[in-house]
């Protein structure tokens, strides 16, 4: 059964398609089967959220101290 990280692990984003697609991966790079264009692990908005999960949780979020 699929979860989502074998999604992230099976397809990248690419820039040119504006999507996430299926890529071919060769020693120095991984292209996007469609458009044969370079891919990245992340589009821009799914880079930042997942930096932001990185940093940690909104402060908002943070046990408050008694
Ligand atoms: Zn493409």
């Amino acid at each position: 059964m699929p979860t989502e990280d074998d999604f992230y692990r099976e397809k990248r984003y690419c820039p040119s398609c504006r999507t996430y697609v299926q890529f071919l991966s060769s020693l120095r790079r991984a292209h996007c089967i469609e458009c044969d264009g370079p891919v990245q692990l992340f589009s821009d908005a799914d880079r930042e959220a997942f930096q932001a999960l990185c940093r940690g949780r909104d402060p908002e979020d943070a046990p408050r101290r008694a």
